[in-house]
């Protein structure tokens, strides 16, 4: 086009940067497709500064700055409440992130927190490092002792974090009578979710009758990602004041997560229930599998009968929720203790020689995993219902089980004959 002809609109008489930026066109607005747009900002616009002045965030009515929220994130944040059975959600550039999140909202100077042994490591690291720098303290209490639990709640206590079933080594704690005792003694709760992903159980319903956590935080990195490229973590209430409690204090640490991020975990959610299942069958058909292998001297799985809190577990997953979920579902781990007679070189020589397990740290992707863990370093003493040795925990992915299998066995008989 020359330049002498007309464009139809004022700011552009021919191209140049303003032109550019500033183009009058606009799509039609009816566009419809299996997945939601991606909306990415730091900066929105406001038609005048009345509706600058006006406009609310905080109840999702309007939008005001990146960072407070755009149609993707309001769009993954309700469905994220809706998978775990909540009202409201908070997205965190992690799961750690999330759990700091809940800390630093809900914990003040002076005040007391209480971890179960079997916590999520590096959330036991933010306690021990930051919490008591800023004068909270933690105590930690025996996930499968509850009695343990009642006798470490004090007037300073503020908050419980529950976890269900334990990191690494997978126990399943009696989840309905720690909550009934934290409602009982006036401290809330709030349940690390990530095992349970909002599908093994419903944390704000676990007995069909309303019995429920406060908070929920879910490392979303795991089955809701589904493919180990995105960290993401959730924060999901029923309360509408705590939840402005915690958004407040998530807005405050600029806790954002990138659109992109967000419309990859959108994207990987439909296919979450089919993942889960998917993976928790292969993991289930190992484990029975592992407890018939000598060098195995215990294998750690809740749905494994006489696992450690296999009752517990039944209780809460056996049979389908109110939604409809749930039964009998139990994720995608398992973690063996190889027996003591092996030397943690040969559990590390095991390690290196599986081909499709890989070692790596997280899980919920589609390749398997493997880790060794140093027990004796990760509890304050060595839990009575788990056999001597050192574990190993696999994170089943989606390969077909036969395979898994075959690779487990080839390694075993290379290196703990
Ligand atoms: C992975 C994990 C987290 C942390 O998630 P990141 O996104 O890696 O920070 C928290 N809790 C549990 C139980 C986890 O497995």
């Amino acid at each position: 086009m020359s330049s002498s002809e007309p464009t139809g609109h004022p700011l552009l008489p021919t191209v140049t940067a303003t032109g550019l930026i500033h183009h009058p066109y606009a799509p039609p607005a009816d566009f419809a497709a299996p997945m939601p747009a991606v909306h990415k900002a730091s900066t929105v616009f406001f038609p005048n500064v009345a509706a600058m002045r006006t406009r609310e965030w905080k109840d999702k009515s309007a939008y005001t700055y990146g960072l407070h929220g755009t149609p993707t994130t309001f769009t993954l944040e309700e469905r994220i409440a809706t998978l775990e059975g909540g009202r409201q959600c908070l997205l965190a550039p992690s799961g750690l992130a999330a759990l700091a999140n809940v800390n630093l909202a809900l914990l003040k100077t002076g005040d007391e927190v209480l971890l179960p042994d079997n916590a999520y490591g590096p959330g036991k690291t933010l306690a021990e490092g930051e919490l008591r720098h800023f004068g909270i303290t933690h105590r930690v209490y025996d996930p499968m002792d509850v009695a343990d639990l009642a006798a470490r709640i004090t007037p300073q206590t503020r908050l419980v974090w529950l976890e269900a079933a334990g990191s690494v080594t997978l126990e399943f704690p009696d989840l309905l009578a720690q909550v009934r005792l934290c409602r009982e003694r006036g401290v809330r709760c709030a349940l690390d979710n990530t095992w349970g992903a909002g599908l093994a159980f419903n944390p704000f319903d676990l007995d069909g009758a309303g019995l429920g956590v406060d908070v929920s935080a879910h490392a979303l990195t795991k089955y809701p990602s589904g493919g180990g490229d995105v960290l993401m973590g959730s924060v999901v209430t029923r309360d509408e004041a705590l939840h402005l409690q915690l958004k407040l204090c998530h807005m405050r640490l600029g806790l954002g997560v990138a659109a992109n991020d967000a419309e990859a975990v959108l994207r990987a959610l439909p296919s979450l229930p089919l993942r889960y299942a998917a993976a928790d069958r292969s993991a289930r058909a190992l484990a029975a599998w592992a407890a018939g292998q000598s060098a195995f001297a215990q294998v750690l799985h809740p749905a494994l009968p006489g696992a450690p809190g296999h009752a517990h577990w039944q209780a809460v997953c056996g049979a389908a929720d109110a939604r409809g979920q749930g039964a009998g579902a139990a994720a995608s781990l398992l973690s063996v203790i190889v027996h003591e007679r092996y030397s943690s070189a040969q559990v590390d020589a095991f390690c290196d020689a599986l081909r499709l397990f890989r070692i790596g740290y997280s899980w919920g992707g589609p390749v398997s995993l493997v880790m060794p863990y140093a027990l004796e370093e990760m509890r304050q003493r060595w839990p009575a219902h788990l056999a001597r040795g050192t574990l190993v925990r696999l994170a089943v992915g989606l390969e077909d089980v036969a395979d898994l299998q075959a690779d487990l066995a080839q390694a075993l008989a290379q290196t703990l004959p």
